[in-house]
């Protein structure tokens, strides 16, 4: 295994031999760099008359959207209209504050985040459960409290 290493601006440029089995050595740099484990699976995909070559990450079916891509025949803020989201965003507070931070704008939603419940004499209490609420002038009342219920049992 011969691994010649190129490093021009941002442009990672590493080669592995391929060996008698069509098997090659993924460099170690390039497994840091993507965050590949023993056990992980790797996709190749064709684009542009290029392979790209990346860690496959699992996948489960938008549950705002039920896979349909789109809330009210606009297209779904939470898969974006991908119809499925990755699973490394199981932890749906996350994924959720991320998509506002990014794209509230364009989905024209806004979350409210509550970690926290005041009692009648003052004290606070943290919520051990967060509780989310999306809103959005794009989508009726009735369905955001579905989204909502939706959401609340996700995280
Ligand atoms: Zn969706």
């Amino acid at each position: 295994m011969k691994i010649n290493e190129n490093i021009k601006g941002n442009e990672i440029k590493v080669t592995a031999k391929v060996t008698g089995k069509r098997q090659i050595t993924i460099p170690k740099e390039i497994c840091e760099m993507l965050g590949i484990d023993t056990g992980d699976k790797v996709i190749f995909v064709e684009k542009n008359n290029k392979i790209i070559f990346r860690k496959e990450i699992d996948k489960m079916i938008c549950p705002i959207c039920d896979g349909t891509g789109d809330i009210e025949e606009i297209e779904c803020f939470f898969c974006k209209g991908k119809k499925e989201i990755p699973l490394r965003y199981n932890s749906t507070l996350y994924y959720l504050i991320n998509i506002v931070m990014n794209d509230a704008r364009k989905y024209n939603i806004a979350i409210t985040v509550i970690n926290q419940q005041i009692n009648e004499d003052n004290s606070v209490v943290i919520l051990d459960k967060p509780k989310i609420i999306v809103n959005s002038s794009n989508i009726s009342d009735e369905k955001i409290k579905e989204i909502n219920l939706k959401l609340q049992e996700l995280i």
